[in-house]
């Protein structure tokens, strides 16, 4: 068998920590042949929460689980690792916005950042889920420059999981058969879920779905708004579905995207499609082996180019924010 991977995920005794440490342990993200090591981190007051998290993965008897390493010192939780799962934040309570957790996050964010600069393995992949995303991973690149730019992501790919799920419930189509949705900028209310590339059973959306005024408008605030129906629904934020996505996310990463599809990922932006650089946007992208390369090429209309300026916009004032939070 190969040599184990090492993965981190911070905030492991949260809700998505708890959904997404049991997948890790059973393949979901490195595959079914790949052995892992988990390295857990969370705060102090989750200390017992989290050696309950522990005890649990351990009377779940992974095969492919060849150890946990369950801390709460970030140094020790980041030593040798292969992949980091960034995943513990301020948690954003009733009535507060994205940018009122900004100043707790990028601090958290800037001191973990020289804990993976000084422990991770050479090479490490990141993603960061806890909000806001995109701002996070902004700030952890910032402050671990020995770490490629191109090895820091963040989440997005929940965003294209879910318009690849409401095109398929809506045309009846399995969900396997609808492909190359695009989640453009911020993950925040202003994203973009375009579907002007998108197919369903190898044709377009569009001419299967057959109806502009839904995809024009109902199908994009159902995806931007889909977070907030599932609190409303479980009384909790999406955890399965935010756990399995980042699953996918580095997955398709480090074993490659099929043939003829791509995926949304949050990556430091080269200007492509006008986005503006030196921000974490999203954009579509295919991977091969281990690298991720922006999709070009593909025709923007009007409407597209004016939400894809908008959420940009929004990144370009985010690192402000967080940079003034800051003090840089
Ligand atoms: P969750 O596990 O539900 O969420 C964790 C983070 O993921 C939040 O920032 C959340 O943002 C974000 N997120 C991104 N996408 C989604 C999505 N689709 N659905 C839900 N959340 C999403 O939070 P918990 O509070 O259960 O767990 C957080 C853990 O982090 C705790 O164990 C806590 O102890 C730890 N923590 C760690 C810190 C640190 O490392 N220094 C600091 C503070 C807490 P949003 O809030 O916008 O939903």
């Amino acid at each position: 068998a190969p040599e184990p991977k090492r993965i981190l995920v911070t905030g492991a005794a949260g809700q998505i920590g708890y959904a997404i440490c049991p997948m890790i342990a059973r393949g979901a993200m490195l595959g079914p042949d790949q052995p892992v090591i988990l390295h857990m981190l969370d705060i102090e007051p989750a200390k017992q929460a989290l050696e309950g998290v522990r005890m649990e993965l351990v009377d779940a008897a992974y095969p492919l689980l060849m150890g946990v390493v369950a801390s709460t010192d970030a140094e020790e939780a980041c030593k040798g690792v292969d992949v980091a799962v960034m995943v513990g934040g301020f948690p954003r309570k009733a009535g507060m916005e994205r940018k009122d957790v900004m100043s707790k996050n990028v601090a958290i964010y800037k001191a973990q950042a020289s804990a993976l600069e000084k422990n991770a393995a050479p090479g490490c992949k990141v993603l960061v889920v806890a909000n806001p995303a995109n701002t996070n991973s902004l700030i952890l690149k910032e402050h671990a420059p020995s770490i490629p730019a191109e090895n820091i992501t963040c989440l997005t790919r929940l965003d294209h999981n879910r318009a690849l799920g409401q095109l398929s419930e809506r045309s009846g189509v399995h969900v396997g058969k609808v492909k190359n949705v695009i989640i453009w900028g911020n993950h925040s209310s202003t994203q973009y879920p375009d579907v002007n590339h998108a197919t369903i059973d190898g044709k377009p959306a569009r001419e299967v779905i057959g109806d502009d005024a839904y995809l024009d408008g109902d199908f994009i605030s159902t995806v931007q708004q889909r977070g907030a129906a599932i609190i409303k629904a479980r009384g909790l934020s999406s955890a399965l579905s935010a756990a399995s996505s980042a699953c996918d996310h580095i997955r398709d990463w480090v074993l490659g995207t099929p043939e003829g599809t791509w995926v949304s990922m949050g990556v430091y932006s080269d200007g492509s499609y006008g986005a503006p650089k030196g921000v974490v946007y999203s954009f579509p992208v295919t991977c091969k082996a281990g690298t991720w390369s922006i999709v070009q090429g593909l025709s923007i209309d009007e409407p597209s180019a004016a939400k894809m300026k908008a959420t940009g916009d929004e990144l370009v004032e985010e690192k402000a924010l967080a940079m003034e939070c800051l003090g840089e």
